[in-house]
């Protein structure tokens, strides 16, 4: 049963819940957080009739998932999807699917752990602890970011320093491969891309496979193992570089945001001190990593990067793809002007990221960029 004790220790009862304390605290406005925390923008809420339907994101990838079949029942708790999976699933077993969807495999008692943090009114008075942790309150705290856990730094040591040569032909340079602690592990035959948050702390190890087998089961870019433990860590709370280009961010007064970690990288080649450039690490941002670039950062405008996934933008493909992004970028206008990159003069190839072509190229992108009304 829930206590009252939320109030003098938040973190000691936040842990105290069992997960059916969880679910049952939920309330509707929880479950619609949870869902923008996942990047789901489409969400109809009937609070009268307690329940809310969204996207299909129980059985598709997030960018894919279109069709408004999946319901929250707020009287019964529970999910359920009425067309590919037919069937009711708990909050957790959603959220697991979705990361596995997602390409980040987790356990169940994993998807309790990141659930249990939107249990709203329990949540409210944790930030607090917080904010002496990051150093750079002089922009408003209103972030409800659970602190992801903190790995030792030593796990890296069972990499290589090794620059790849996939990574250089594709333009990363050495010296930074360094700067953000590139490994290479030989046993594994993979890269290994450590993930910071904003602290400069570890997060999480992604690795970027380059067996035959794994690249074949669709696993190129996957949490890494290593001894028994599995450094994943949930995407959707930090940006990949924020640690490294915060200083860059503050000084343009601008982010951008890509898909990949590599884009980041060679970002940080072209500009170096003044790179200003982070990855969502998918191809869907939400508030939680708007606020952390305007809020924490000093952003006051954000350039969305990502990936070309249109061969022709005067096919309906890509009007279909500018209005989700246009969409997406509305969403937070009262927190920063946005803008996209959009390549009219087909100078990108399809899948192609704007940093992918050159310094000349991206330049030549950026200065076009379209601005969101
Ligand atoms: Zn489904």
């Amino acid at each position: 049963m829930i206590t009252n004790f939320q109030n003098a220790d938040p973190e000691l009862f936040l842990a105290s819940l069992s997960p059916k304390d969880i679910v049952d605290s939920l309330t509707l406005n929880d479950v619609k957080n949870f869902l923008e925390s996942l990047g789901v923008d489409q969400i109809v809420m009937n609070e009268e009739k307690e329940y809310l339907i969204c996207p299909t994101i129980c059985h598709n990838p997030i960018h894919e998932a279109e069709s408004m079949k999946l319901y929250w029942y707020h009287n019964h708790k529970i999910f359920r999807c009425y067309t590919e999976c037919n069937e009711t699933m708990s909050i957790f077993e959603l959220y697991r699917r979705y990361m596995s969807i997602n390409e980040y495999p987790i356990d169940l008692e994993e998807a309790e752990t990141y659930v249990r943090q939107f249990v709203a009114h329990a949540v409210l008075a944790a930030p607090r602890q917080r904010e002496k942790e990051i150093n750079l309150s002089q922009y408003k705290y209103d972030l409800n970011i659970p602190a992801p856990k903190v790995y030792n730094e030593n796990a890296l040591d069972c990499g290589i320093i090794y620059h790849h040569p996939a990574w250089l032909h594709d333009g990363i340079k050495p010296e930074v491969m360094n700067e953000f602690n590139i490994r290479f592990s030989i046993a594994q035959n993979k890269m290994l891309i450590p993930h910071y948050n904003i602290n400069g702390q570890l997060i999480g190890i992604r690795g970027r496979a380059f067996e035959e087998d794994e690249l074949e089961q669709g696993r190129k870019y996957s949490p890494v193992q290593i001894g028994n433990t599995l450094y994943t860590h949930p995407l959707q709370f930090n940006l990949y570089g924020i640690d490294k280009h915060k200083e860059g961010i503050e000084k343009r007064r601008s982010a951008i945001i890509v898909e990949a970690e590599k884009s980041v990288m060679i970002d940080h080649g072209f500009y170096g001190e003044y790179a200003n450039t982070v990855a969502c690490c998918g191809s869907t941002f939400n508030k939680y990593q708007i606020n952390l670039l305007t809020n924490f950062c000093g952003a006051s405008e954000i350039i969305i990067a990502l990936d070309k996934e249109y061969e022709d933008w005067r096919t309906e493909k890509a009007r279909k793809y500018r209005r989700k992004i246009e969409e997406a970028c509305k969403k937070y206008r009262y927190q920063a002007s946005f803008s996209y990159i959009w390549d009219y003069d087909n100078v990108l190839k399809e899948k192609d990221s704007p940093f992918d072509r050159g310094q000349e190229i991206f330049e030549y992108l950026y200065k076009n960029r379209v601005k969101v009304r």
